[in-house]
Parts: structure tokens; sequence; C-alpha cells
């Protein structure tokens, strides 16, 4: 299985994303819902000129889980998924509204807030994760493919199975450290409570179970 690499534009933002300390880094969970969003709404867009395809709004929501033991959350999508070269060509790079961002170090130093304003994509989560899984299946294909990524040491895609057309993005979330903390980040209320100030203008319904923890 081959490793590829990040071009490198995208290697120097991921560093300096994942290394630089963040008052924001919850933010990660906005993106990735922003995501998931998006993603249903090409679908959405599509059923309005495709006789063939409908949408039930019943059909279309992401869901939120967590998984203590095994320090995962995974947020999922019932959008219109990627094929493999969407995996390749959309997650290979830093996304052009996310390098933006960061273009200036100086600006990155004393505006912490600029994250909390800017799209910064995908690439956020690896801010609470050390492993980056998504699997996806793309409308329309009946092979499903797992693109994985431990950050800045590039990822790989393989085939996999999945039933349903969308996508999973599954963080290994940190271990906590002396100075931060990313357990959090594996409790359904604080993660509620993200979504409830970030997303909560999102038009699909987000699911997120609290009755446990
Ligand atoms: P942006 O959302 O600004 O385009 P991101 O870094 O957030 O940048 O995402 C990069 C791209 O990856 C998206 O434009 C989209 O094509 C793809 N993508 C990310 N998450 C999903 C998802 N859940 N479903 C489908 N495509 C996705
Ligand atoms: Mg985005």
């Amino acid at each position: 299985m081959e490793t590829k690499q990040f071009k490198a534009e995208s290697k120097r933002l991921l560093d300096m994303m994942i290394n630089s300390i963040y008052t924001h880094r919850e933010i990660f969970l906005r993106e990735l819902i922003s995501n998931a969003s998006d993603a249903i709404d090409k679908i959405y867009y599509k059923a309005l000129t495709d006789d063939s395809l409908t949408f039930d709004k019943d059909n279309y929501f992401i869901k939120v889980d967590t998984d203590k033991e095994n320090r995962t959350l995974k947020i999922s999508d019932t959008g219109i998924g990627m094929t493999k070269e969407d995996l390749e060509n959309n997650l290979g790079t830093i996304a052009k509204s996310g390098s933006l961002a960061f273009k200036n170090e100086n600006e990155l130093k004393d505006g912490h807030d600029i994250i909390g304003q800017f799209g910064v994509g995908f690439y956020s989560a690896f801010m609470v994760a050390d492993v980056v899984t998504v699997i996806s299946k793309a409308l329309g294909n009946d092979e499903a493919f797992k693109w994985e990524s431990q950050g800045a040491d590039g990822y790989t895609i393989v085939p996999c199975e999945k039933d349903s057309v969308g996508t999973e993005i599954i963080l290994k979330i940190k271990e906590n450290t002396e100075d931060d903390n990313y357990d959090e980040y594996l409790e359904n209320y604080r993660l509620k409570g993200i979504i409830k100030k970030y997303s909560d203008f999102i038009r699909y319904p987000i699911k997120i179970d609290v009755t446990e923890s």
C-alpha cells in the first residue's frame, strides 16, 4: 500500500495548524458538520433536476457518535459521498478557503479568533485527532473507499465496505497531555454544546445521543 504525500503547501499549513495552540480547537466539529451538510445539499440539489432521485427529508441527517473505550468520535452523513478520486482530490490538498486564513504567520499568532471566523476546513480534525479515517460511498457507485491519515505524513486510500451512500469521518481522539484536555471531545453533552454554539443553523437534523454518558 502506497502512502501518498500531501502537496507541499498543505503540509506546511497542516503543521502550523496542528502545532499551534488553539483556543478555538472545538471548531473542528463545526467544520465537519458543515461539510456533512454541504454533502446533503448536493444530493438535495441533484434531486431537483434528476427525476430518478427523490429527496425524502427523513433519510437525510448528520449523526455524531462517540466511543470512549476506543477514543473515537464519528461524524456520519447521508450526503452525496466521495469517489476514490474525490477523496484524493478533495482531502489531499488543504482547501483554498482554509489556506487564506493561515497565509500570514504573524496574523496567526495574535489572532486566534481568525480560526473561529474562517472556514479552516477538514484538516482542523487534526487539532483533536491523531488519526483521521474517512469512509465514503459516492452516489451512483457500488464501491466504497477508506481514506486514512495521521496528519502531515500523508494518507492512504483502500477499498472497503459500506452499505449506504454517504460519508463517515472517524477521529481517533488524542490522549490528554499535561496542558491539553481532549477527553472532552468524547463527552456527548460537551459535543452537544459545541453543536448548539456553532451549528445551530444547519438545516438537517444532527443526531447525538445524550442519554448515556
Ligand atoms: P471546503 O468545505 O471549504 O471546500 P474542506 O476542507 O472543509 O473545504 O473540505 C474539502 C472538500 O472535501 C469539500 O469541498 C468536499 O468536496 C469534500 N468533503 C469533505 N467532507 C465531506 C463529506 N462529509 N461528504 C462529501 N464530501 C466531503
Ligand atoms: Mg468545509
